[in-house]
């Protein structure tokens, strides 16, 4: 058993020796028989929340009407949900009710996909009622149940559908890959940002193009916010040379390179449709202003280098190095550090030294001249010292006045 295993079995044998029983279950324990790393430890227990929470010191009401109490242990934290069914799901995404019950199968029953069906007892013995680990050794993505109600009850499922077929390589098994197809509309039911994060996951796995495969053959993409056109892009995508993203910046970057854009707004238009946050959006824009510099020009202007920055300039030239125009990182990361500053705070002037001598009166000239010093001092006209700038200061500022 993986040390998260072990660490959180104590946790378990409380609830047992309490009288109920309890499993870990979901990603984790798929996880852990691919012989994969795992990240968080589901536990899933017949006790009730009230009696999960008598049974230890410390707990967080995580989601307790759902059946989630989070436990603290030794600086760990462990999800644990009450076995539970659910029914009602009239808006395509979450059920109208939520029912705490006291059977594993019960419980098992209601997640999505086979290989995340399972559930492992402390002493690692795996509970199969679903038939996961058949298709864990034949690396099938299968709902569990009758697949078209399974996504008619919650949307979102065609996408993780996808997602895993990304992240762990798998096939999406007929009938399911069939329920996806007929159902991809339901999509739009689903909150963008939800669709997102598994859109990223998806970009991000280990197979990409098995999950973009999967995406293009059901149509799913088409209900995906601004996606309805993007054919051709996902043609490209999946024709790249093998690829691995590590950053969703680099996955919206490449998005908007193959999607060719015209202009930032264009890119901010995109990103808003799928509410990523502004910090996203400066990144990704400042990226696309490197690479289209790249493509005409193999070396960068140093307004271009220090207008972008370290970390823009890496996701810029990653993706140029995907798309056929990249160069070294090291070259790219050589031309930033002889910049003679990375960053405007470092100007040697600031306004408040400009007022004091009088160059300029407050207003709307400070900044222009401010902007004239950096650019100067960026492109290596004028040393980046006091005295040098403000007698380029006053140049500036006398042929304005002119
Ligand atoms: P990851 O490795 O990304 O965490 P995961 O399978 O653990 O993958 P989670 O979103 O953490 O995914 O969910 C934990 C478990 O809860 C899943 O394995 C699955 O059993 C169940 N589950 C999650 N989302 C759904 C859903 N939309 N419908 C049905 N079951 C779900
Ligand atoms: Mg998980």
């Amino acid at each position: 058993l993986p040390t998260e295993f072990e660490q959180a079995k104590p946790i378990i044998e409380t609830i047992e020796a309490a009288g109920f029983e309890a499993y870990f279950v979901g990603g984790s324990v798929r996880d852990t028989i691919l012989g994969k790393p795992i990240h968080d430890v589901d536990i899933a227990t017949s006790a009730f929340p009230a009696e999960v929470k008598s049974l230890f010191k410390r707990t967080v009401d995580t989601g307790i009407e759902h059946g989630t109490v989070m436990i603290l242990d030794h600086g760990n934290g462990y999800e644990t949900t009450t076995f539970r069914t659910e029914s009602g799901y009239q808006d395509f995404r979450r059920p109208d009710q939520v029912t705490f019950v006291r059977s594993l199968k019960e419980d098992l029953k209601r997640r999505d996909f086979t290989i995340n069906a399972l559930a492992m007892r402390a002493n690692g013995e795996v509970i199969d009622l679903f038939d996961g680990l058949a298709d864990l050794d034949t690396r099938v993505i299968r709902a569990v149940g009758v697949a078209e109600d399974r996504f008619h009850e919650d949307a979102l499922r065609m996408m993780r559908a996808v997602r895993f077929a990304s992240q762990l390589g798998f096939t999406i098994e007929p009938a399911t890959a069939q329920a996806i197809a007929d159902n991809a509309q339901l999509l739009t039911k689903i909150a963008v940002e939800r669709t997102r994060v598994e859109w990223e996951k998806l970009l991000l796995g280990q197979q990409p193009v098995r999950g973009l495969q999967a995406l293009v053959a059901s149509a799913l993409y088409r209900y995906m916010p601004q996606m309805a056109d993007q054919a051709p892009m996902l043609t490209k995508l999946m024709a790249l040379p093998t690829w691995h993203l590590a950053s969703v910046e680099e996955a919206w970057t490449l998005l908007v390179w193959l999607m060719g854009l015209p202009n930032e707004a264009a890119i901010r238009q995109l990103l808003k449709a799928w509410k990523t946050s502004n910090e996203l959006i400066d990144h990704v824009m400042a990226a696309w202003q490197v690479m289209t510099a790249l493509q005409h020009d193999s070396k960068l202007a140093p307004m271009t280098l220090f207008k972008a920055g370290a970390a823009a300039l890496k996701t810029a030239n990653t993706v140029a190095n995907l798309v056929g125009f990249g160069q070294p990182q090291a070259t790219i990361d050589a031309a930033y550090e002889a910049l003679p500053i990375q960053d405007k705070h470092a100007l040697a002037l600031n306004g408040g030294d400009l007022l004091k001598q009088q160059v300029v009166k407050p207003g709307p000239r400070m900044g222009q001249v401010l902007a004239q010093l950096l650019t100067a001092v960026v492109n290596g006209k004028v040393s980046n010292e006091s005295s040098a700038l403000l007698d380029f200061a006053r140049m500036v500022a006398d042929t304005e006045n002119d």
